[in-house]
């Protein structure tokens, strides 16, 4: 993860001009590296200059300075100007090496002055490097360098615009040579308050950082007195402590290999435990050799070791990816043992807990929970058959029945996929089935499975709200004691939920749409001029590069996904959860280097802009600026619930200047994935037993899927809208949409009906140019895509529909021109609205 790679030849028994050239040509060729900026690191000016005419780019020589006086000084540095490198220069003038921070600030400052006003060296290509020095040394004179340099620093990047600051850390620490954990945590303290005085880079051994809140605190104390030179006794008490910390492996865990030695049960036990794989095989072979068959190594050491893990997660001591890690190991020892009971043709002895069938329903696409259930249950000794995603009615129940499974758990993320929940079950009833229904899934709720599952089906249609209730749902569904009285206790909850809810409805009477039309948001469109769009049409966008969406994801919903709830990045310090959240993200991270560098997964955009005004309660998109000929146009809802004072009826049409208001306005519209290439990698994964880079993966496209709509909304305003073009907003506050207008997704509660993506699908030609296609339930394939409509109107804001009446519905249909039937059908997923 270097960022910029440092060369230095300079060796005594090296030809360092002859290997600096040899070995810079060499890494040329390589393309990882090439992209790398390459600092040229020599004491020789004949080094530095023969190095200078092999690289390409913008290269960094490291290093000159007034070490030889102002007239060298100033040949060098226009000569490195004229080869478009920027320069380290040292903090040394024709005394020496400057040590105080007077002196480093005198310095820099002087060089700063030749180089901007005499060589006419641009001032952000100069990087200063005030000299980093040991502290703690024991010699009274050293104590205050550290404090010196992080305040040449701060003085530095005020008084000298653009220039840059490095230092080479590890001199900092030399005093405690042999040490690392003490050098690490002194790195560690130094790098926080020196990058925060304006440090910009540092030369360090980027796999050996601590992290400055993992340091311990007594340690961490001790090393911010040393740093800030704070007292006079700050080395001493540093050096009472170092000797406890020194190959303690606190700073960074040190492996702990005792564990090698346990009998095998154990190994495969806390290999389950930790989620290692890297022993399994040879484990998992000792203990074969052990037992007489090797369906007993499932059923013992392995099974015992998967319940050792149930256990701890159903306590909350474990947390979902560690469990998602565990199965992995599982998996590996078991794909281990299979050939050796095929040929004991021992397959079928295998006992589990039951038979559980999993499907995400027809014509959803999402699948993440759905998976993880599936690994939670396997966890626990059950047998999952999952049938995958867009799985059709039949095939689900054809299979149940074939497989006589105990259990059909069914998982749905979009809307639509209610319905066919509901028509499964009413399916089931047909069928005279009496096998239970696990029902999960983002949109799925208590009060969905009570009012509209339940009471189609006389079986158990239970709604499982995560994963770690699975298990706990399922034992119970399957247990001869149990099974009964819970089975009855959830019919008579969800026979509460119903009446509860009905007579809410009835209380809540909706006035007539037209009094609801009578109410719109309040807005002045004769003293308001929507923003001209820059850039109006379509616009593909195919090369987008991936890594600059990274720093806008947004990680809360990640660790949503994961089952650690929490907001990101206060999650990664949680007492309880910090330290897996911790290796979560970590390995997020390295899975998105990957992704980036290797390009596993495509992202691709489509924009459109087009000359827009509400009509009624459509917008009307119109061909050009003529405005006369319609190209198409979008059908929207308005909230019909009555509303108190100082609170409207609300329609998105609203932030839309009316036709008859003669201004023009526009709306945006568009579509981005970044879930193509997502399967095949799933799919090497899945091969190689490893669900959870697989899910992992998934759950990262999903991210920067949300990511790239942000990134696409930034270039909206910016430029192709460009409503917005001095806006300057931090990732924190991009993310926290922060920003004037807003981009509607269609299927979601201001815009509930998912068949106007229909409408953006023919408007952008979006499956051609994406390569993103609907699903009969409208949702997009592959899962890891965003859509939406973009308003620029600062009073633009999300909100939801509710309830709606009849009234609205049929006069909706019209204007859709689409039966009331069908139109009805759409918007009951939603519990907006129950048709007669
Ligand atoms: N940063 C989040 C972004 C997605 S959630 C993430 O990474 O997951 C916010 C988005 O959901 C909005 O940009 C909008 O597209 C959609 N959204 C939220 N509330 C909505 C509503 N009431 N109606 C329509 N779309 C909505």
């Amino acid at each position: 993860g270097a960022q910029i790679i440092d060369v230095n030849m300079d060796e005594a028994m090296l030809d360092s001009k002859a290997a600096m050239v040899r070995f810079l040509n060499l890494i040329a060729t390589e393309p990882d590296i090439a992209k790398i900026p390459i600092m040229i690191d020599s004491s020789k000016w004949e080094v530095l200059e023969a190095g200078l005419k092999c690289i390409q780019g913008k290269g960094v020589v490291n290093s000159i300075s007034l070490k030889e006086g102002e007239a060298n000084f100033i040949h060098q540095a226009s000569l490195i100007r004229r080869y478009g490198a920027a320069a380290i220069i040292m903090a040394f003038d024709e005394e020496g090496q400057a040590d105080t921070l007077a002196r480093k600030v005198d310095i820099c400052t002087r060089a700063y002055k030749i180089l901007t006003e005499q060589v006419g060296f641009p001032a952000e290509d100069i990087i200063f490097d005030p000299n980093v020095f040991a502290v703690a040394t024991g010699i009274d004179e050293h104590n205050n360098y550290g404090v010196d340099f992080i305040e040449a620093c701060r003085t530095i990047k005020e008084r000298l615009p653009h220039a840059l600051i490095s230092g080479g850390i590890s001199n900092v620490s030399f005093s405690f040579r042999g040490n690392n954990p003490v050098r690490e945590a002194i790195h560690a303290v130094f790098l926080y308050h020196a990058i925060k005085a304006g440090l910009t880079m540092g030369i360090v051994n980027a796999g050996q950082l601590a992290i400055y809140d993992e340091i311990p605190d007594e340690l961490r104390q001790r090393v911010e007195d040393v740093i800030t030179n704070r007292d006079e006794g700050a080395t001493e008490r540093l050096l009472e402590v170092a000797e406890k910390y020194h190959g303690s492996g606190k700073v960074k865990q040190k492996e702990d290999k005792a564990w090698r030695s346990l009998a095998v049960e154990k190994r495969l036990e806390h290999a389950l435990i930790k989620g290692i794989t890297e022993f399994i095989e040879e484990d998992t072979e000792e203990a074969r050799q052990q037992l007489d068959t090797s369906v007993q190594v499932i059923e013992g050491p392995l099974m015992d070791g998967m319940n050792a893990v149930g256990e701890l997660f159903g306590a909350g001591k474990m947390f979902l990816p560690q469990v998602v890690k565990s199965a992995r190991v599982m998996k590996r020892s078991v794909a281990y043992l299979e050939p050796f009971i095929e040929q004991e043709k021992g397959k079928d002895e295998i006992s589990s807990n039951g038979k559980i069938l999993l499907a995400t329903v027809k014509g959803d696409v999402h699948d993440i929970g759905k998976n993880i259930v599936g690994v939670v249950l396997q966890c626990n000794s059950y047998e999952v058959i999952d049938l995958g995603v867009m799985v059709p009615t039949e095939t689900i129940l054809q299979r149940a029945q074939e497989e006589q499974v105990d259990i059909i758990g069914l998982s749905g993320l979009i809307t639509p996929s209610l319905d066919e929940m509901v028509h499964l079950a009413k399916e089931m009833e047909r069928l005279k089935m009496k096998t239970p229904v696990m029902i999960g899934g983002a949109t799925t709720s208590l009060i969905h499975t009570a009012v509209k599952i339940d009471p189609e089906y006389s079986g158990a249609s239970i709604y499982v709200p995560d994963a770690s209730r699975a298990v706990g749902v399922a034992s119970t569904l399957l247990s001869k004691e149990q099974s009964g009285g819970y089975i009855n206790r959830v019919k008579v909850e969800y026979a509460d939920a119903r009446q509860k809810r009905s007579k809410q409805q009835q209380a809540r009477n909706l006035p007539p749409f037209t009094d609801a039309q009578a109410n719109p948001t309040p807005i002045d469109w004769q003293s308001y001029q929507p923003p001209i769009a820059a850039k109006l049409g379509i616009h593909q966008l195919d090369e987008i590069a991936l890594d600059q969406l990274i720093p806008l994801i947004d990680w809360t919903p990640f660790f949503r996904a994961w089952e650690l709830k929490g907001r990101y990045p206060k999650i990664l310090k949680d007492a309880e959860k910090g330290e897996e959240a911790r290796k979560l993200f970590d390995d997020a991270e390295t899975m998105l280097q990957q992704i980036v560098s290797q390009k596993w997964l495509t992202a691709r955009a489509v924009i459109g802009l087009f000359p827009a005004n509400s009509c009624g309660d459509d917008i009307t998109i119109f061909k050009d600026e003529k405005r006369e000929q319609a190209l198409t146009h979008f059908c929207f809802l308005r909230k019909q619930s009555r509303q108190g004072s100082g609170r409207f009826n609300s329609s998105l049409t609203d932030f839309v200047a009316p036709k008859s208001s003669g201004k023009k306005d526009y709306l945006g519209a568009f579509a981005c994935t970044t879930g193509l290439g997502v399967d095949e990698k799933v799919a090497e994964f899945e091969a190689a037993h490893d669900d959870y880079s697989a899910i992992l993966l998934k759950s990262l496209a999903d991210r920067l899927a949300e990511a790239l709509a942000e990134w696409l909304h930034l270039q909206l305003r910016k430029e192709y809208w460009g409503y917005a073009s001095d806006e300057s907003l931090d990732n924190n506050a991009l993310i926290h949409e922060e920003y004037q207008g807003i981009r509607p997704a269609i299927g979601y509660p201001t815009t509930p009906d998912h068949t106007e993506k229909d409408t953006l699908w023919q408007l952008l030609n979006t499956e051609e140019a994406t390569g993103i296609w609907l699903t009969e339930s409208k949702a997009m394939a592959p899962a890891a895509s965003v859509s939406g409509l973009y308003f620029s109107h600062p009073e633009a804001s999300y909100f939801a529909i509710g309830k709606i009446g009849k009234d609205q519905v049929e006069d909706y249909a019209k204007r859709k021109g689409m039966a009331l039937k069908e139109v009805e059908r759409w918007l009951a997923q939603n519990l907006a609205y129950t048709p007669e």
